[in-house]
């Protein structure tokens, strides 16, 4: 029997887990149980490549929010010339999460035991009405008081089916990037077809081209629209006041345009508004919130989520000499003709049918919105009403505390879930900064309540 369990071995596991070690007494019990085989680093810092970097600045990505130079002051002692407003590779970043843990862990004097499981949480129950129960992939039971659900976003699927794909054309569509190894079987000169714009996008283009890649690259999303890069000095945020914005979508984009147009660089009322963004999201209708989803999430991402200057700078060089080439529009089917790939695409605004042709196709949809339908255990644990899914499709209900909601469990077992699971309450809740302060709020709330 467990004190906490926490379910997920990426950041936010970690940082739960480190804010635990500091705050529960020694006579506590706590699992982490996670089937990520670099434990700690996820998806986002699993990665060698040091041209893969991180978004947001190294003073601001301290894995405790009460050390806030904790990640700077790794960086100096691993010999890193970088200071808190440069932006350290994500890999390096991996590094410093699980030496944090390992820190936290040699301490021996007055520590709570913390069991690491590395093995995949399959199913969950209530057990004798008073604790929840997980079932592993090793055929273990374990049992806790206290959840944590720490379990990320899966990849997005591809928008479209492959039936009309051969059987020897589909391993060169590349389904989940995040495995790098698929760079290594592109010859320099293929053609490389990515679909989706975002963060990920440039991942992948900028790992290719560290690959020796040089051939063409068509990215097809439905906007076209490509994330933005940080200013190369970093700017002083522009306060808002959240209570003088008004309660629409469309009048408060109408205030942050008029902002931006005054100021001296926009990113300063981007900047401005990010203390402040959970707050506005809670005064938001679902009605608001639907419609911002509906019309402003990709205008939102790419002024919020910016890539590092020089990434940015090298990116946009490509476009520029037309290597990289952009599309708009919506992908209607995928084929194969004469040995190549077919993405068959309607050009955005019109009814034209267009084509790009490939040697590869990369799903870089980026990750699913932080629904349930990737994981097999949110999807089990809804059907037993321990979690219910948020109404916009934003990861499961919780409340202000973190804490799920959902009327029909029995267990007095408490269950939390932290990370992009909780969205739907939070919206900006999937970046360090952010998470950070909900781990440690979470871990505060399980000690004061024992
Ligand atoms: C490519 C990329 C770059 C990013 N860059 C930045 C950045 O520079 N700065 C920033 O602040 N944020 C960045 N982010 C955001 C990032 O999502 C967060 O910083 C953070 O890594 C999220 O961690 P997480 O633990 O919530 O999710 P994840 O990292 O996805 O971890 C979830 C973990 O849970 C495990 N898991 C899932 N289901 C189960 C189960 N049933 N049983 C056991 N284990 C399970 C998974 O294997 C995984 O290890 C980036 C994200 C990506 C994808």
């Amino acid at each position: 029997m467990y004190d906490v369990i926490v379910v997920g071995s990426g950041f936010s596991a970690i940082a739960v887990t480190c804010n635990l070690i500091e705050q529960l007494p020694a006579s506590a019990k706590i699992a982490v149980i996670g089937d990520d085989p670099g434990f700690g680093r996820g998806t986002a810092y699993r990665t060698e490549l040091y041209l893969h970097r991180l978004n947001v600045p190294a003073g601001r990505m301290s894995l405790l929010p009460h050390h806030p130079d904790d990640f700077v002051d790794w960086l100096k002692s691993r010999g890193r010339r970088l200071q808190a407003g440069d932006f350290a590779s994500r890999s390096d970043y991996g590094l410093y999460v699980r030496d944090t843990l390992a820190r936290l862990l040699r301490k021996r004097d007055g520590r709570c035991r913390v069991d690491l499981i590395k093995a995949k949480a399959a199913g969950c129950v209530d057990r004798y009405s008073s604790t929840l129960a997980f079932h592993l992939g090793n055929g273990d039971e374990i049992t806790g008081k206290n959840v944590v659900l720490c379990l990320g976003v899966g990849n997005a699927t591809l928008p479209v089916d492959l039936e009309g794909v051969p059987a020897s054309a589909r391993s060169r569509i590349i389904e989940n990037p995040w495995r790098l190894s698929w760079l290594r079987r592109v010859a320099p000169s293929d053609a490389v077809c990515i679909l989706g714009s975002g963060l990920t996008m440039i991942d992948q283009v900028l790992a290719l081209r560290a690959h020796g890649h040089s051939g063409r690259i068509d990215v097809l999303s439905r906007r076209g629209l490509a994330p933005l890069g940080h200013a190369s000095k970093p700017q002083v945020p522009l306060p808002i006041d959240v209570q003088m914005l008004p309660d629409t979508i469309s009048g408060i984009l109408k205030i942050l345009r008029a902002k931006s147009r005054a100021a001296a660089d926009w990113r300063g009322v981007m900047d401005g508004l990010r203390p402040a963004t959970q707050a506005l999201w809670q005064r938001l209708s679902s009605e608001e919130r639907a419609r911002f989803l509906r019309h402003a999430l990709p205008w939102w991402n790419i002024h919020r989520h910016r890539v590092a200057p020089d990434v940015f700078d090298r990116f946009e060089k490509l476009v520029t000499e037309g290597t990289v080439r952009f599309h708009a529009g919506f992908l209607k089917s995928l084929g194969a003709e004469e040995g190549r790939l077919a993405a068959s695409y309607r050009v955005r605004a019109t009814r034209t049918i267009a084509e790009i042709s490939a040697d590869w196709l990369v799903n870089c949809t980026g990750m699913e919105r932080a629904g349930i339908s990737h994981s097999p255990l949110l999807k089990e644990m809804s059907r037993f009403h321990l979690i219910a899914p948020d109404p916009l499709g934003l990861g499961i209900e919780v409340n202000a505390a973190s804490e799920v909601i959902a009327p029909s469990r029995i267990s007095p077992a408490r269950l939390f879930a932290v990370g992009a699971l909780t969205a739907g309450q939070f919206w900006e809740i999937t970046a360090v900064p952010d998470i950070r302060v909900q781990a440690k709020a979470v871990v505060e709330e399980i000690a004061a309540n024992g």
